[in-house]
């Protein structure tokens, strides 16, 4: 069953648009239609100027991650490419399943061909001789399309042996479905997926771009970081840093959700504020008032109506104390019953632990208890806060993967700046 994704693109067809230009415009099953949209220029560039000149270009582009972590992708190929060990792998990250994110799933479904370029691009330049697409299990409609685009590229000599008649540059991709669990998004449990074991984290470092994917060097991009990379090559990675701010450079994709008007997947450049953004959807719905926007999803923090100014950019989000994450964007109204939907979070994590190191597989228990005598406003709720603030940093700072590492940031922020128990032990 596919579950709809409401008024997916609500600027399709927009010239303002880069990553999501051709959705909406270009026929997904077709790889002609997708050639005539300017399709497959990029990798024919990447093999003109080679591969120390593709990474270079993504250097200067200074792309980031687009997962949720932001880490330089240039960095990121530049180590792969430069590992002796053989082969390379990549691995594109398509489990999105930070809840509020559908940024991907729009991508894959509306232009799977250029997913596939961009990883054909990302193998030819880190020398990869194998790419892994790990798709999410709920996205039946976009895993049909992607094996439609990888078998029409392989029937074009477009992935295979010898791509693009270039003797030696041999690349192909396999598509990976997940079986469900958040956990599989890590990108290390990704590899004890794909190598048939259960989907737990390996501990980091060694990095996957020293020992990753059946212990070899291996390359792990996100679909819409992956998407980015054509656009640099045809236009050049210092005309693509123009765009954004200085630490965070061109645009970004938001999954704009809950109470707004126009719910859907937004590209807008980095730097572009909170309230612009959510103008662009049409405010919130029901001309009620905005109590607090959930940013960056679960792992991420909520904000309240005071940072309605705040600019979208890697800088400022940090300064304030949040993250964009995997680009959630979601608004509660007044409302909201903030401490049910704590909780909810607490369940989810709670949930989702893959049990495999103590601080996780113990505190997502605790918080959750503790959230559940907060919300039921037993006793004057000091304890319980400060057993929250307690258990959320070892877990922060003991577990062993970003699940544990993030469980307490969306409780702590509605906590500490949203005052959601602030009577102690009462609440809205
Ligand atoms: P991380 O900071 O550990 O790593 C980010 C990336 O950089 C990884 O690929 C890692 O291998 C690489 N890296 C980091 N340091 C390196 C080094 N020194 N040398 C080489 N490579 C290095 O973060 P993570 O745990 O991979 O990701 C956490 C993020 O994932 C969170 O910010 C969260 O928002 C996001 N997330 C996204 C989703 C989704 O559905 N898109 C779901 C859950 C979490
Ligand atoms: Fe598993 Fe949580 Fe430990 Fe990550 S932090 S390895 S999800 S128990």
């Amino acid at each position: 069953r596919e579950p709809p994704v409401r008024d997916s693109v609500p600027q399709a067809g927009d010239p303002q648009l880069r990553l999501l230009r051709r959705i909406g415009v270009v026929d997904p099953e077709s790889l002609d239609d997708y050639r005539a949209h300017g399709g497959y220029a990029a990798l024919r560039r990447a093999l003109d100027i080679g591969s120390a000149e593709v990474i270079r270009q993504l250097t200067e582009a200074r792309l980031t991650g687009r997962g949720g972590a932001a880490f330089p992708t240039g960095r990121k190929w530049e180590a792969t490419a430069g590992q002796p060990a053989r082969p390379h792998y990549l691995v594109c990250n398509a489990d999105e399943s930070e809840p509020g994110t559908f940024k991907d799933r729009v991508v894959m479904e509306g232009d799977p061909f250029a997913v596939i370029e961009a990883m054909t691009i990302a193998g030819f330049a880190t020398g990869c001789a194998r790419g892994y697409l790990y798709i999410r299990g709920e996205y039946p409609r976009a895993t049909r399309r992607l094996r439609n685009a990888i078998a029409q590229a392989r029937e074009r000599g477009l992935l295979g042996r010898g791509i693009l008649g270039r003797d030696g540059f041999d690349f192909d991709i396999e598509l990976r479905r997940g079986a469900g669990a958040y956990i599989c998004g890590e990108e290390t449990a990704i590899f004890n997926s794909i190598e048939g074991y259960r989907g737990e984290p390996r501990s980091k470092p060694p990095f996957p771009v020293e020992r990753g994917l059946f212990g070899k060097p291996t390359v792990v991009n996100n679909v819409e970081t992956l998407i980015n990379v054509p656009l640099i090559l045809t236009g050049g990675g210092a005309e693509y840093a123009r765009t954004g701010t200085e630490q965070s450079t061109g645009t970004r994709l938001f999954c704009l959700s809950g109470s707004v008007r126009r719910p859907g997947v937004y590209e807008v450049a980095f730097g572009t504020t909170l309230r612009e953004l959510l103008d662009l959807a049409g405010g919130v719905r029901d001309g009620r008032r905005l109590r607090a926007v959930l940013l960056g999803g679960a792992a991420g923090g909520f904000v309240g109506p005071d940072r309605l100014d705040l600019p979208l950019s890697l800088e400022a989000v940090r300064e304030a104390g949040t993250t964009l994450g995997s680009g959630v964007v979601l608004v509660f109204d007044d409302t909201a019953d903030l401490p049910a939907l704590l909780l909810r979070i607490a369940a989810f994590f709670r949930d989702e632990s893959c049990g495999q190191c103590v601080p996780c597989r113990v505190g997502t228990v605790r918080q959750e208890e503790a959230l559940q005598r907060l919300a039921r406003g037993r006793g004057d709720g000091a304890d319980d806060l400060a057993l929250l603030r307690e258990v959320g940093q070892v877990m922060r700072d003991s577990s062993i993967c970003g699940l544990g590492q993030t469980a307490w940031n969306a409780v702590e922020s509605a906590v500490e700046q949203l005052g959601a128990f602030a009577a102690g032990g009462s609440h809205e």
